[in-house]
């Protein structure tokens, strides 16, 4: 049988669906959705104040272990924020992967900062510890507790990691570079709620770290995202700055400086924490099917299914399959042929650096990220699509 038909095959005997085309990941609204959205109609407290809102926070704080969560209306704005209150300006480098979604460098370019690219590695799909360690020997200088580009003359301020589809980079490794050269750690976790490293839930390593609730993550909010910090003053200015940086005043409209009106509104709280309280679940089906693709799959030759470090436990956002190098010219007619068969499965996203907007921003030499891009393609992953009754089928440990 090709790779073609046995990946066909194991698709279509893993996912419950009836002849209907499956997407990648599609919400899955099984609790109280209906209920608590209901209530924000009801009562009028549909926008940007309202106790569903002031709830997600405290929910989500509690969910992921980080001391604050600022509900905000998505990932992106997450992410702003996030670079603002780690002091990148204008001028400045921020270091991001280019393997990510734009979603990550987007909101540099916002404040006149520079994307500066990152390889990445195979195993985490994420950044390379080793391999920036070495480039930021190779092109940084120390200027007054500052880490230079000695190539552009600018600051490096910061470094954003993604997880790619849930899976954690090696953080420690990572924040111990990013001390080492005084560069200030930033998560972008829009892809990783419910991911553990060693342990400990994935965005709030960093300084600050975003979530995202976007219709497509592993819960939504419609759209949405959340800053996690453990940083008091942090957390604070945080929500001053989202809140078009309003002092809270029954009735005087005082601004004390530029703000964004970036609240998460009420109405799409109501509908994440309804998702929240459905979460473990959602992580229990998701790994069940993850379990059940990696079983399938381990015995087709010319791919790889790809699974989490060893380090972490992923979320599997997103179910994917490594076609070995000799497989890469298959990318495409796969994807054609299992969308004929009402499967959806994508390539991951063009690389940063091959944008046209960034182009021309500075980058190390990048190899592995061009040669998985080429080579991995996403899955169906939602977690509605698991089987559970099928005696057949392997259970999850
Ligand atoms: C989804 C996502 C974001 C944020 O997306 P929004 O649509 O703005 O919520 C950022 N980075 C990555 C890697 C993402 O996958």
């Amino acid at each position: 049988m090709s790779i073609m038909d046995s990946i066909l095959e194991i698709l279509q005997q893993t996912l419950s669906v009836e002849d209907k085309f499956v997407s990648l990941h599609e919400p899955n609204f099984s609790g109280n959705e209906w209920l608590y959205v209901r209530e924000c109609i009801d009562t009028g407290w549909v926008s940007s104040v309202g106790k569903f809102v002031d709830r997600f926070e405290r929910d989500l704080a509690e969910f992921t272990g980080a001391k604050y969560a600022i509900g905000v209306v998505n990932g992106t704005a997450a992410l702003h924020i996030s670079y603002l209150l780690a002091g990148v300006v204008a001028g400045d480098e921020v270091l991001v992967p280019t393997l990510t979604f734009v979603g990550t460098v987007n909101p540099i370019a916002y404040i006149g900062a520079i994307p500066h690219f990152i390889d990445a590695e195979e195993h985490s799909l994420g950044l390379d510890p080793q391999v920036l360690d070495k480039y930021l020997n190779e092109i940084t200088r120390r200027e007054g507790g500052v880490c230079v580009n000695k190539r552009t003359g600018r600051p490096i301020r910061a470094l954003c990691v993604m997880h790619t589809l849930g899976h954690p980079v090696d953080i420690d490794l990572i924040d111990e570079i990013c001390k080492k050269y005084h560069i200030i750690l930033i998560e972008d976790a829009a892809e990783a709620l419910g991911s553990y490293y060693k342990n400990v839930h994935v965005g709030h390593r960093g300084l600050m770290g975003a979530l995202s609730f976007n219709g497509n993550k592993i819960i939504t909010t419609g759209g949405g995202g959340a800053i996690l910090t453990n940083n008091d003053e942090l957390a604070k200015r945080a929500k001053h700055l989202t809140t078009t940086a309003k002092h809270p005043h029954q009735w005087l409209f005082e601004h004390d400086q530029v703000g964004y009106n970036y609240r998460l509104p009420n109405i799409n709280a109501a509908l994440g924490c309804a998702q929240l309280e459905q979460l473990p679940q959602f992580l229990d089906a998701k790994r069940l099917l993850t379990k059940q693709y990696q079983n399938a799959f381990e015995k087709v030759k010319g791919i790889r299914f790809i699974t989490e470090p060893e380090y972490a436990k992923s979320n599997y956002w997103l179910n994917a399959l490594l076609l070995d190098e000799s497989n890469v010219s298959y990318r495409d007619s796969l994807l054609e042929s299992l969308g004929k068969h009402n499967i959806m499965t994508r390539p991951l996203w063009n690389l940063q650096h091959t944008l046209p907007m960034y182009k021309d921003c500075p980058r190390m030499p990048i190899t592995v990220a061009e040669n998985l891009q080429k080579r991995l393609i996403k899955i169906p992953s939602s977690s509605q699509l698991v089987k559970r009754k099928n005696k057949h089928t392997v259970v999850c440990e």
